[in-house]
């Protein structure tokens, strides 16, 4: 299983027989590094095993050597990530916020699937008994009562290593991990981890494949950003139900994949309202929502990420960035969606009642970036230093929009809101 090279395997063969879903079955902590080539084997089993969904899995799961990969033939997809090793599954995990959030380094065992429970117990609210995770308690102060806001920002392609790799250049994220709880076990314990499937994990449960068995073709899972094909219910989903759509909760990805499984069905869901979900449009540049099921705030609906590259001249470290989609696999990008992110937090009436709001987040750049020019490049360097920096912008804009007087009755700490920083991938060299 291991050669030890670094080979790089180009095709689509992973995409097209690993499909995602996930029928989550076993949940407990991951063997120890030092395994036989047996218990690995038996590792990656239960980890395929948690993500199969009978007449949308596929059958035969492909595990890349260690070290190797299977690309895409495209430029925009050089690196690629999804294999069951440690360089894909070790997430950087933490929770952040006085006085809900105990500081720490904690060793227990962590994974995506842990943050929905976690964040139902600070908000203490039940959840489907199908529910799998658990809630991390040890570093948690339920007894704070429930956050006025709650905020989950999934750093998509955010290897846990950068954090080490590139900690001068990443002053917030640092500060985070340490003021926060830093999970340093936590792994994605299912296969593969593909975006589709991992963002429904980290908020909702389950998601399904991007192939079509029937046709024999690779579909979006989300044809016309409908979350038809989302099978669970996500928190957000949960959350909106309990309160009949008086929380305020806000869900925005830089594709819609990502958005939808960590927001849920808004109003397709019956008895859902609307929440607002927004993702970018690669095509038009802009932010776009699907308006059966999700509100599109009108101020978003003008910004467009043309601006971006023609301030910069239409380029980036000497690469061309000028039209919607090349934008997203820059540093610049990352401004842009925390430009939109402002907007809402600073638009919408956050921590406003007693009701706790969700904005959930997945921020793209390190995942675009990473796909074309790999871990160690300097566009992924300017990229992590400009994601910190936007990241820092957006956690002031909250700060700012909770300390406004809503909460005159509760010290400044008890303002924050937790931020949950995550997810996979990338291999090393
Ligand atoms: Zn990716």
């Amino acid at each position: 299983m291991d050669s030890g090279t670094s080979r790089r395997i180009r095709g689509s063969f992973f995409l097209d027989i690993l499909l995602c879903c996930a029928g989550l079955l076993f949940i407990g902590s991951e063997p120890a590094a030092a395994q036989t080539e047996s218990e690995l084997r038996q590792t990656f089993l239960e980890r395929f095993a948690r993500s199969y969904f009978p007449g949308r899995s596929g059958q035969i799961m492909v595990v890349p050597r260690r070290g190797e990969m299977i690309t895409r033939p495209e430029p925009a997809y050089q690196f690629m990530h999804g294999s069951p090793w440690d360089y894909d599954t070790d997430i950087p995990f933490l929770l952040y916020g006085t006085p809900y959030v105990r500081t720490g380094v904690y060793t227990d065992s962590a994974s995506h699937q842990d943050i929905v429970p976690t964040i139902a117990a600070l908000m203490k609210l039940r959840l489907p008994p199908a529910t799998a995770g658990r809630p991390l308690l040890r570093s948690l102060n339920v007894s704070a009562g429930p956050p006025r806001v709650i905020f989950v920002a999934v750093l998509d392609g955010m290897r846990k290593d950068y954090f080490d790799w590139y900690a001068s250049d990443l002053p917030t994220m640092m500060r985070l991990r340490r003021e926060g709880a830093w999970f340093n076990q936590a792994q994605v314990n299912y296969l593969p981890s593909t975006t589709a499937l991992a963002h429904a994990t980290i908020d909702g449960m389950i998601l399904n494949a991007p192939f079509n068995r029937i046709t024999g073709k690779q579909e979006d899972p989300f044809p016309n950003m409908s979350p038809r094909n989302l099978m669970a219910m996500t928190l957000a989903d949960v959350w909106n139900l309990a309160n009949d759509g008086r929380a305020v909760i806000i869900a925005q990805g830089s594709v819609f994949y990502a958005a939808a499984g960590l927001g849920g069905h808004g109003a397709c869901l019956l008895n859902g309202r609307p929440i607002i979900l927004v993702a970018y449009d690669a095509r038009s540049g802009g932010w776009q929502a699907n308006t059966e099921c999700y509100r599109l705030p009108e101020y978003l609906k003008d910004q467009t990420s043309r601006t971006v590259w023609e301030a910069a001249n239409g380029m980036w470290l000497g690469h061309s960035i000028s039209n919607p989609d090349a934008v997203r696999r820059s540093a610049l990008f990352a401004r842009f969606e925390a430009d939109a992110l402002i907007e809402l937090i600073e638009q919408e009436p956050l921590g406003t009642d007693e009701i706790t709001d969700l904005v959930l987040v997945n921020l793209k750049t390190p995942d675009f970036v990473g796909h074309q020019y790999g871990p160690e490049s300097p566009e992924i360097r300017e990229t992590l230093t400009e994601l910190d920096r936007q990241l820092a912008r957006v956690l002031t804009a909250i700060e700012t929009k909770l300390g406004a007087g809503s909460f005159s009755a509760e010290t400044t700490p008890a303002l924050r809101a937790p931020v949950l920083a995550l997810t996979a991938k990338w291999r090393t060299r």
